[in-house]
């Protein structure tokens, strides 16, 4: 089976930035597009950016048993579709899950040999300024988020792999260098 990177971290830390730099590096990787409930920000399209669902049809979906992992976050809802994942993996297509922490860690029940990175922010500072900076997000959301970060930086260590994200270049040369890494090994298996 082709193989899958869980790529986690708070919110702010940059995780889309820096995957969207590894894909331009590693070009054979593709990212699973989750589903969620919250309502799309401005640019964002559905199908693209994630599947942007109900929360009746989220619910329907949990039951039918389509996520591999789904999370509560901020109030809204997360997950990943088997189908996103399943379409990739079969057909030999390494897959990238940009999630948060709980949803990684169900992963890590589910898929234990998806490899787990972790981005770490310079400091807390940074995180509250990226997540004001770029300007998506309510106050009361921004509160939340880095009330969250606060637990899901305590949880760094059970992962296999931290990527400090303090210059951008750096950081994706080093997510690079693990997932060149990880795909050769797969092949070597
Ligand atoms: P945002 O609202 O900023 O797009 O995402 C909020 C958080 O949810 C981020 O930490 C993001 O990585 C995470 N997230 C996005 N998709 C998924 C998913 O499919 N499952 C889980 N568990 N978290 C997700």
């Amino acid at each position: 089976m082709a193989r899958v990177f869980v790529i986690t971290g708070p919110s702010g830390v940059g995780k889309g930035t820096l995957i969207r730099g590894l894909v331009a590096r590693v070009p054979e990787l593709e990212l699973s597009v989750s589903a969620t409930t919250r309502p799309p920000r401005p640019g964002e399209r559905d199908g693209v950016d994630y599947h942007f669902l109900t929360d009746e049809e989220f619910e329907r979906r949990i039951r039918a048993g389509e996520f591999v992992e789904h999370a509560d976050y901020s109030g809204r809802r997360y997950g990943t579709l088997r189908s996103e994942l399943e379409q990739r993996t079969s057909a030999g297509v390494p897959v990238v899950l940009e999630i948060e922490v709980q949803g990684a860690r169900l992963v890590r029940a589910a898929l234990p040999d998806a490899v787990q990175i972790f981005i770490m922010p310079p400091s807390r500072e940074a995180l509250r300024e990226r997540l004001v900076g770029r300007g998506t997000d309510s106050e009361d959301d921004i509160a939340r988020r880095l009330a969250v970060a606060e637990r899901e930086l305590m949880a760094q260590d059970e992962f296999a792999y931290k990527v400090l994200n303090d210059r951008q270049t750096e950081a994706v040369d080093e997510l690079e260098s693990i997932v060149r890494r990880e795909l050769t090994h797969s092949l070597s298996r």
